[in-house]
């Protein structure tokens, strides 16, 4: 009846407890509370630092929890990194929303694993008899439904259940089912999407961007699918296959268009942590005759969080290679400037987000011509993403800009649809 690990109720003793809570709430009319937590990037932790590593986190999490819940309340642990709480006999969501608060706050003091600090937040699902589920199976499933939007959400977040839940919930089932046969079924492409020099309007490489055609649900956004794909071991598949395909490309292209050019491939955090990642890229290279300065792997903020001195080793391992990094999406996510300097990247990419209003906006602006001064700073050169006017650019050249990237120059287009690269025509000197 208890988890072995954190010595807390488990999955069947919860499920009891939980059948006992609503028969007592449907005598007194009141409401019971299902809270499920589960940890942010736990599997990253697992994969890189060791299972051991993993159960010493979730016993330090699982001490910080049972220190805030009311003596009333139930902890318990579902395996893996999924906690329960139940909060029988409340009237309305404030003492769920406090508990709420506390479990953000004591979750916001790092955690010490192996002498290594980690930081930990977890999302959070909050569903409520009876409104939301009139059995202990519904409450579960919708508190975990719920708990699945904050992860779309975004770390740390909490969702109370709703019944629009139950078609996003939907959606993402039939992603989930329909990305497993993708790979097999071929159904995806690579789509090219020019980097120019500012300074000579030159294109010094292109950004591969992954599209996918499905029979059932139609063009499906790598925003919508690579999340989900993310969640499963699919994404260090998948990430393969684009690293070749766009690899491929580019030894096609150089042979014919110029030695100079990159290709910039997206590296999501679990396929980042992958330990086959270095492997994978050096077989890559070395099957499409290209050196390893031909390659830029984007990675995002959100893998600085957790596992910091792992992805710095990793990352210093790819420097050594001679392959290149960039820090995409800079400015949307958890970045802390010490960042900057700590980490070795090459390149920085000014999210688009920054360069949309930046003619209108002397926020955005201002913002922009600082990241470039202190990108400059650090020797690091510098990407601006999403760049659709000429005003914009204008802008980014007297900052200082290095490189942009863009509809302006170009949409990301499969291969053959390239104009600069398409047969008979040969690249601006
Ligand atoms: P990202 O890496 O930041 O890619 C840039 C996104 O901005 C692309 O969206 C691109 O089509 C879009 N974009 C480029 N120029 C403009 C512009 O001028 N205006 C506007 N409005 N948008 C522009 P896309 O292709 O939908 O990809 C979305 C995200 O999905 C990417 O963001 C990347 O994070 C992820 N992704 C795409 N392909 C892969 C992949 O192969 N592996 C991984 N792990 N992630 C990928
Ligand atoms: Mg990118
Ligand atoms: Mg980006």
């Amino acid at each position: 009846m208890f988890d072995p690990t954190t010595g807390l109720p488990n999955r069947a003793l919860v499920i009891d407890r939980l059948n006992n809570l609503i028969k007592v709430a449907q005598r007194k009319a009141n409401k019971v509370a299902v809270l499920f937590i589960d940890l942010d990037d736990f599997k990253m932790i697992n994969d890189t630092m060791g299972h051991e590593s993993g159960d010493e986190l979730i016993v330090d999490v699982a001490g910080r929890l049972k220190e805030i819940i009311r003596s009333s309340d139930t902890l318990g642990r579902f395996g893996g990194d999924e906690f329960v709480v139940l909060m029988g006999d409340i009237e309305d969501a404030e003492p769920v929303e406090r508990l709420v608060q506390d479990i953000r706050s004591v979750l916001s003091v790092r955690c010490k694993v192996k002498n290594r600090s980690v930081s930990v937040s977890a999302s959070i699902g909050i569903a409520v008899f009876p409104e939301d589920g009139d059995s202990a199976s519904l409450l579960f499933r919708n508190s975990d439904l719920a708990m699945y939007q904050s992860k779309a959400v975004g770390r740390g977040s909490a969702t109370f259940y709703t019944p629009m839940l139950n078609a996003v919930s939907e959606r993402r089932l039939r992603v989930e089912e329909q990305l497993h046969q993708a790979m097999e079924c071929d159904e995806f492409e690579v789509a090219y999407q020019a980097q120019v020099e500012i300074r000579s309007g030159r294109t010094i490489g292109y950004e591969a961007l992954l599209r996918w055609r499905n029979g059932e649900l139609g063009e499906v956004s790598p925003s919508d699918f690579i999340p989900i794909a993310e969640r499963s071991h699919l994404i260090v598949t998948i990430g393969g296959f684009v690293l070749d395909r766009a690899l491929a490309q580019l030894s096609a292209w150089r042979r014919n268009h110029g030695q100079h050019l990159k290709m910039a491939v997206n590296v999501s955090p679990r396929q980042f942590c992958d330990e086959s990642l270095l492997t994978t890229i050096r077989a890559s290279l070395e099957r499409h005759g290209l050196p390893s300065e031909s390659l830029e792997v984007e990675i995002t903020e959100g893998l600085l969080l957790s596992t910091k001195s792992h992805v710095f080793e990793k990352m210093s391992a790819l420097r050594e290679l001679g392959v290149t990094i960039a820090m995409d999406d800079f400015g949307t996510g958890y970045s802390s400037l010490s960042y900057l300097s700590h980490y070795p990247f090459n390149v920085i990419k000014i999210d688009q987000e920054f360069i949309r209003n930046i003619e209108v906006d002397s926020c955005n602006r201002h913002l922009v011509k600082s990241i470039i001064l202190m990108a400059h700073g650090l020797g690091h050169k510098v990407i601006a993403e999403g760049v659709e006017t000429k005003e914009q650019l204008a802008l980014l050249t007297e900052f200082g800009c290095d490189f942009a990237q863009g509809y302006l120059f170009g949409k990301p287009m499969p291969a053959e649809r390239i104009p600069a690269l398409s047969p008979g025509l040969r690249m601006p000197p």
